[in-house]
């Protein structure tokens, strides 16, 4: 099965010295697709360059290995398609299309808030896939800051409860790997 992913990043090549922040072993654990199995949904939350985005294309490369229909897509387009849809009058054929790959990446949440509408059509997106197929999201946002990204506390709310009912939640802290090699020569203190 074709993986529809931007590019290809693996779990072999995740340095976990660098971040010791992430548990090793529940990472080994989500590599053994239980989650996918179970239509858990897993979260990474942490600053920019931490390997957020490299941790959730790895997933998704293992699921794809084992035969798992998978998409990624940023937020960001995500919520084009989905107003788009809903603007040419095919919502519902657009979010039952959405509810087929068994893991979705949905990369780069809260970087730009939504207004209420956008929030309500991502609701119903998480809604459909709840309990049926995993998505593997991230941000660089802490749970507390979502009713801000959503710009209403009582959806914000009710995203999280789909959301996080069945999950893993990996919270990274720590430093950027993108600027590793830059501190090391100096050129950033
Ligand atoms: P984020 O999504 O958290 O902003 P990325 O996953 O895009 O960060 O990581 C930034 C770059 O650094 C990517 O090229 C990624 O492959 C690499 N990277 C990040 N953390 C690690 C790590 N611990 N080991 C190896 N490469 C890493
Ligand atoms: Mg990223």
């Amino acid at each position: 099965k074709q993986a529809r992913l931007p590019w290809i990043k693996t779990l072999e090549q995740f340095d976990f010295s660098f971040q010791p922040s992430i548990d090793h072993k529940i990472v080994r654990e989500l590599a053994g697709l239980g989650f996918v199995e179970r239509g858990e949904n897993v979260v990474l939350l942490g600053p920019p360059g931490v390997g957020k985005t490299h941790l959730a294309v790895a997933l998704a490369v293992k699921a794809a290995e084992a035969g798992h229909r998978v998409l990624f897509m940023t937020l960001d387009r995500l919520v084009g398609t989905l107003m788009r849809a809903r603007q040419e009058n095919r919502l519902d054929r657009q979010l039952q299309q959405l509810t087929y790959p068994k893991v979705l990446v949905l990369d780069e949440m809260g970087y730009l808030p939504m207004t209420r509408e956008e929030a309500s059509l991502f609701f119903r997106l998480i809604n459909r896939r709840y309990e049926r197929a995993s998505t593997i999201l991230t941000s660089n946002k802490s749970f507390m800051d979502w009713g801000e990204i959503f710009g209403d506390q009582v959806i914000a709310t009710a995203i999280l409860d789909r959301l996080l009912h069945h999950s893993t939640t990996l919270n990274i802290k720590g430093e950027s790997y993108r600027l590793k090699d830059k501190r090391r020569a100096g050129l950033v203190t």
